[in-house]
C-alpha cells in the first residue's frame, strides 16, 4: 500500500509500448502474431554506424562525457541543421540527450510552471499530453480530424490560445497520420502566432528524413525565419538510422532554454551514452544511402497496404506523405460489427481473434482510427491484411 505521487498517478504508461510488449508475451507464450504496433523501422542499424560504436569501445570512449553531448556530435548537429534545414545554430543552442523523449521531456521540465497550458494538435504523439502533466502543465488538444486531413486549421490554434498559452507543438511529418504540413499551411499558422510572440513553438521533426508526398522537407522555421529566437527544433537519430536502442535525440533553439534544459538533464540523466553519442556522429555526418534504401521500401509498403485496406468496406484510409505508419478510418466499419462499438474494442477483437496487433487511435487522441506500422515484412503486411479482413 505505497502511497504514489499525485504527479505519476495523473499520467499513463505509453500505450504504444504497452501493445508492444503485449504482442510479444502473447509470442513468447506460443500465440502466432503480426506486431503492426511498432514505432520503430524494421531495419538494422547501418554496419558503419555499428562499426563506429565498436570503435569507440576499443578505443575506450566508455566514460562520462560533457551532460550536453561531445562537442563534435554537437558540430555534426549544427552542420545538419544548415545542410538539411538552412538554420544557423551554435553548440550552445544545441543540446543531445538521450532520445527524442527526453528532449521533449526537458524542454517541458524547463519551460512549465504549474497550470502553463501547452496547445497539441490530434491525433498526437502519445507521449507529449503525459510528458506536459508531468511537468505540471495543462495539454490543451486540438482536434483534427480525417476530414481536415489531419491537420489542425489557423482559425483553430487561434481558438485554442489564452493567456496561459505557453508553448505551441507541431510534429511533421506526423506519428500517427503520416500527414505533414505544406508552406503554405505553416505559414498561414505563422500568421496567427504573430500575434502570440510569448508562446514558444516546439516542431518535433523526427520523421523529417521518412517523407516522400511533399518535396522538400519544411518546418515552421522554414516558413517563418522571424521565429528564430522563440522556436525549438527537435529531431533525432532513432527513425532516420534505425536506431531506436541506442537513444539519441537532439534539440536545438534558444540558448537560455537549451541551457536551462541542459540542467534538467544534468539532474537526472546526466550524458547520453557516450558510445551512442560516437555511433550518432557517424549516422549524421556518414553515407546517407541508408535512408533512401528504407524510404523505398516504405512507400511501396504504403502504397500497398493503403490500397488493401480502402478495398475493405467501411475502412477510409489517406495516403500519407510519410513516416511508416497509416491512419485508417473505422468509422463506418463499427456498427457492422457485433459486438464492437469503438477502436479500443477493435483493436482487442484484432489481437485476440487474428493474431493482429496495433494501436488503437484513442491512445492519439483520435477515436475511430487505427494506427497501423508499416515497419515489417511485405509479407507480414500481407498477412496481416488477409487475417484482418477475415476477422471482419
Ligand atoms: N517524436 C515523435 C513524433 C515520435 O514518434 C518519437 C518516437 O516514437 C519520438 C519523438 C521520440 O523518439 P526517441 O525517443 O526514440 O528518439
Amino acid at each position: 500500500n505505497i502511497s504514489l505521487s499525485n504527479r505519476v498517478k495523473a499520467v499513463k504508461p505509453s500505450p504504444t509500448l504497452a501493445i508492444t510488449a503485449r504482442a510479444a508475451a502473447m509470442r513468447a507464450a506460443g500465440t502466432d502474431i503480426i506486431g503492426l504496433g511498432a514505432g520503430e523501422p524494421d531495419f538494422d542499424t547501418p554496419d558503419h554506424i555499428k562499426a563506429a560504436a565498436v570503435k569507440a569501445i576499443d578505443n575506450g570512449f566508455t566514460k562520462y562525457t560533457a551532460v550536453d553531448g561531445i562537442p563534435s556530435l554537437k558540430k555534426a548537429v549544427a552542420e545538419k541543421f544548415k545542410r538539411d534545414n538552412g538554420l544557423d545554430y551554435d553548440l550552445k543552442q544545441i543540446l543531445v540527450s538521450s532520445g527524442g523523449k527526453q528532449s521533449f521531456y526537458n524542454l517541458a521540465q524547463a519551460l512549465l510552471n504549474p497550470g502553463d497550458e501547452v496547445i497539441i494538435p490530434a491525433p498526437y504523439w502519445v507521449s507529449y499530453p503525459d510528458m506536459v502533466l508531468l511537468a505540471d502543465g495543462v495539454p490543451v488538444i486540438v482536434e483534427a480530424g480525417q476530414s481536415q486531413n489531419f491537420k489542425i486549421t489557423p482559425a483553430q490554434l487561434r481558438a485554442a490560445i489564452t493567456d496561459k498559452t505557453r508553448l505551441f507543438v507541431i510534429n511533421s511529418p506526423s506519428n500517427p497520420t503520416g500527414v505533414a504540413y505544406n508552406l503554405d499551411e505553416l505559414k498561414a499558422l505563422g500568421e496567427v502566432l504573430q500575434d502570440y510572440p510569448d508562446i514558444l513553438i516546439a516542431t518535433d521533426d523526427m520523421y523529417e528524413h521518412i517523407l516522400w508526398n511533399k518535396g522538400e522537407f519544411v518546418n515552421i522555421l522554414n516558413a517563418r525565419p522571424d521565429f528564430y529566437s522563440r522556436t525549438i527544433v527537435l529531431n533525432g537519430v532513432s527513425k532516420a538510422y534505425s536506431m531506436t536502442g541506442w537513444r539519441i535525440g537532439y534539440c536545438a533553439g534558444p540558448a537560455e532554454l537549451i541551457k536551462a534544459m541542459g540542467v534538467i538533464q544534468s539532474q537526472s540523466t546526466s550524458n547520453p551514452t557516450s558510445i551512442s553519442q560516437v555511433a550518432a556522429e557517424e549516422a549524421i555526418n556518414g553515407d546517407q544511402s541508408c535512408i533512401d534504401i528504407m524510404m523505398v521500401e516504405f512507400k511501396k509498403r504504403h502504397d500497398y497496404v493503403v490500397a488493401e485496406l480502402n478495398t475493405i468496406d467501411g475502412i477510409e484510409c489517406l495516403p500519407t506523405d510519410g513516416t511508416f505508419y497509416v491512419f485508417p478510418n473505422i468509422e463506418k466499419l463499427l456498427p457492422k460489427l457485433d459486438g464492437i462499438s469503438d477502436d479500443l474494442q477493435f483493436s482487442e477483437y484484432l489481437i485476440e481473434k487474428a493474431g493482429v496487433a496495433l494501436v488503437p487511435g484513442s491512445a492519439f487522441g483520435c477515436p475511430g482510427h487505427i494506427r497501423i506500422s508499416i515497419a515489417t515484412s511485405m509479407s507480414n503486411l500481407e498477412n496481416a491484411l488477409s487475417r484482418i479482413k477475415q476477422a471482419i
